[in-house]
């Protein structure tokens, strides 16, 4: 009798694929969403975790692919997320452990993971009102400052993040991982210089930039007056002269001690908190 070892490939059951071979065009497919480039031509991303894939599709993302570890499967949770992800078109993989380690480059991987579409909110459409904060962020190089400040903008309740420039990938695995999940409830906008200006002329918000040489206290600032737009600068170079000259406000957060400057994500959430501290109440409704 001869023997095929061959992978198969996937195995259906019921409407769920079966695959345990890191060969698997799908799973190669899955795992190169680690690339920039193929998250950008396939516009999704990966996010870790059942509680956020969970969440993601209360907030109605659309989901394309969800994989789970063979450990998950009957857990009610999971199967209510395989049922949403087929009811909407998504596929359904339950793999070994092994190929969910390699798709998150991780060796305690979560056992949930789920293949999102990619989503932004078109610079034309913020339409800010008062008592709304958006934080703008020029040439963010650090995925991790991304997603903490992602997060921050969500706990702060700011209405969204602009990335201004060259910037990392919002939808990267280490931007995603330090969002918390934020990345599903935070509208996210790229725009150029240019546009930026334009908007920020059109838009009747008051753009207040954070520069080591503001001359304004930042706890000074009246920040009710007008929506918000919490610009911050890039983490080597500081802010360009010409987003700097166009703001409503250069300020400053003061420092004692050694340090030049704060880290950006922990400026932002300084900034952020205070200027939305008179909306900001221990019940959560301003
Ligand atoms: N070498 C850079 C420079 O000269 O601006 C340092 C940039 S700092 C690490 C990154 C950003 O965080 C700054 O552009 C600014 O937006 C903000 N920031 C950090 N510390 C600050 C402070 N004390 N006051 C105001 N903004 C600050």
């Amino acid at each position: 009798m001869s023997h095929d070892n061959r992978d198969p490939g996937p195995r259906r059951v019921g409407q769920v694929k079966e695959v345990t071979s890191l060969t698997n065009p799908i799973i190669k497919d899955i795992k190169a969403l680690s690339q920039k480039k193929e998250r950008d031509e396939t516009r999704s991303f990966l996010a870790e975790g059942l509680k956020l894939v969970i969440d993601a599709l209360e907030l109605g993302w659309t989901i394309r692919t969800l994989v789970y570890a063979k450990a998950a499967k009957g857990k009610p949770q999971v199967e209510q997320v395989a049922l949403k992800t087929v009811a909407t078109g998504g596929l359904v993989l339950e793999v070994s452990e092994k190929v969910l380690s390699a798709i998150t480059r991780r060796d305690n991987p979560q056992m949930v993971v789920g293949v999102f579409e990619q989503r932004y909110t078109h610079l034309r459409d913020v339409t800010p009102a008062l008592g709304e904060t958006y934080v703008a962020l020029d040439r963010v190089r650090d995925p991790g400052n991304l997603g903490t400040i992602i997060r921050t903008a969500d706990a702060a309740g700011a209405s969204g993040v602009i990335l201004i420039g060259e910037t990392t990938d919002p939808f990267s695995l280490e931007t995603v991982r330090a969002t918390m999940g934020s990345v599903f409830a935070m509208p996210v906008i790229r725009a150029g210089v240019a546009d930026f200006i334009k908007w920020q002329k059109a838009a009747g918000v008051q753009v207040v930039a954070t520069h080591l040489a503001g001359a304004v206290d930042y706890r000074t600032i009246d920040y009710r007056r007008k929506p918000v737009v919490i610009l911050m600068g890039n983490e080597q170079a500081g802010l360009p002269d010409e987003l700097a000259k166009e703001a409503t406000a250069l300020a400053r957060i003061p420092q004692q001690g050694r340090a030049d400057s704060l880290n950006l994500a922990i400026a932002t959430g300084i900034m952020l908190f205070e200027a939305r501290r008179h909306l900001l109440t221990l019940d959560g409704k301003a």
